[in-house]
């Protein structure tokens, strides 16, 4: 019987207990052990965006968030113009970010969960040469909505702009080969799926442009370029790196790989995802999304019409049967989330289904076909 509960957030996320046993030493940051880790997690990254030859992998400390601002402070000129394709609250934050740096931002806003449509996406490029770069979320982790990158990079590419990806709850799951996929740079980060613990993201920038930005970023924490230099020539972090995530997210790419890799990993994840809706329908929920829209990352649920419900009521009788789940992020409608990364085989979502149903039982649902009608 485990001790914790199971994590059905989109990160941090429920890590195998060997991750966390990883972290029972303590590295010397300036060690070449742990330096030649650093050095084989990013050869790892890249290999599994086909982009070795293309690209270079920059960790950077902090959330997945600090990885984003690094990369567009790092990569933007003041004279950019930057599209953002936005659909949900991590649309929204990349937009915040240019703000904040004073670039030009344009927005292409679908609302909550609605996709990008590349035909659109190609008429506002052709419409307007200005605009340089182009921010897409790959999956908007705020509905769980997977965006249609491959069709939308090949009309950036088509148009001659740039692509920055904010992969940060897909890659690791989701195929991403930068030979078929032109992009700039992709964001990601340790406690997603690649299942390691919170510390630090990583963004695959395209060597040739990161070999541009010398100077650009006006923040000196977040310099991607400088971070980029600094490890070239010393194998080490600038600034202290988070030693003991680093070593856990080593230990996460092991189990990865034995996993059979991204594709080892998609297939658990689709599996979960399947059987997490097909087991929430059964109880009477709605997803928010069609299923052509399903990510294999995150779903939302419709909060049940029924006065009995609340998300903290729920959330509490959940908790109890040892399972956290997620609020919803929507604007218009209650919903919440569940996850379906992390270490979550097929006995924690069978526990998950029996925690859901008890719990619409504790809170005297109307029936556990609660939620229909609506
Ligand atoms: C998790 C996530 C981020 C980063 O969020 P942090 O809280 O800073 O780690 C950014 N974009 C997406 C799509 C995410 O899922």
């Amino acid at each position: 019987m485990r001790n914790e509960p199971l994590l059905l957030t989109p990160g941090p996320l429920t890590t195998s207990l060997t991750v966390k046993q990883a972290m029972l030493r303590d590295w010397g940051s300036w060690d070449s052990d742990f330096n030649q880790i650093t050095a084989a997690i990013c050869q790892q990254l890249l290999a599994v965006a086909n982009a070795v030859d293309t690209h270079v992998c920059v960790p950077m400390q902090g959330s997945g968030t600090f990885a984003v601002e690094a990369t567009l402070a790092t990569l933007l000129s003041p004279q950019s113009k930057t599209l953002v394709l936005m659909n949900g609250a991590y649309g929204q934050r990349a937009a915040r970010i240019l703000q904040g740096l004073g670039h030009e931002t344009v927005l292409l806003d679908m609302g909550d969960y609605l996709p990008p449509d590349p035909e659109e996406v190609a008429l506002r490029l052709a419409a307007d040469p200005q605009i340089s770069h182009v921010v897409l979320i790959h999956c908007e982790t705020s509905s769980g909505i997977l965006n249609p990158l491959e069709a939308i990079a090949a009309v950036v590419a088509a148009a001659g702009r740039e692509l920055i990806i904010d992969s940060m709850s897909a890659f690791g799951a989701l195929p991403v080969d930068a030979q078929q996929l032109p992009f700039a740079a992709l964001i990601s980060s340790a406690n997603k799926c690649f299942e390691g613990v919170p510390g630090f993201g990583f963004v695959l920038v395209r060597k040739t442009l990161l070999e541009q930005c010398k100077g650009r970023c006006a923040s000196l924490s977040l310099d991607l370029y400088d971070q980029w230099h600094y490890l070239q020539k010393t194998g080490q972090w600038r600034f202290t790196p988070p030693t003991h995530v680093v070593a856990a997210f080593y230990q996460a790419l092991r189990e990865y790989h034995a996993e059979g890799g991204q594709p080892g990993r998609l297939a658990r994840y689709q599996r979960n995802r399947d059987r997490l809706v097909s087991g929430m329908r059964e109880l009477g929920f709605v997803t928010l999304l069609d299923d052509a829209w399903l990510s294999p990352i995150i779903i939302t649920f419709l909060s049940p019409d029924d006065p009995a419900f609340s998300f903290s009521a729920f959330y509490q009788a959940m908790k109890q049967r040892g399972v956290l789940i997620y609020p919803g992020k929507l604007t218009e409608v209650e919903s919440f989330r569940l996850g379906c990364i992390g270490q979550l085989h097929d006995a924690e979502i069978n526990q998950v289904l029996a925690a859901v149903a008890e719990s619409c039982q504790a809170l005297a649902l109307s029936s556990p076909e609660i939620c229909l009608e609506r």
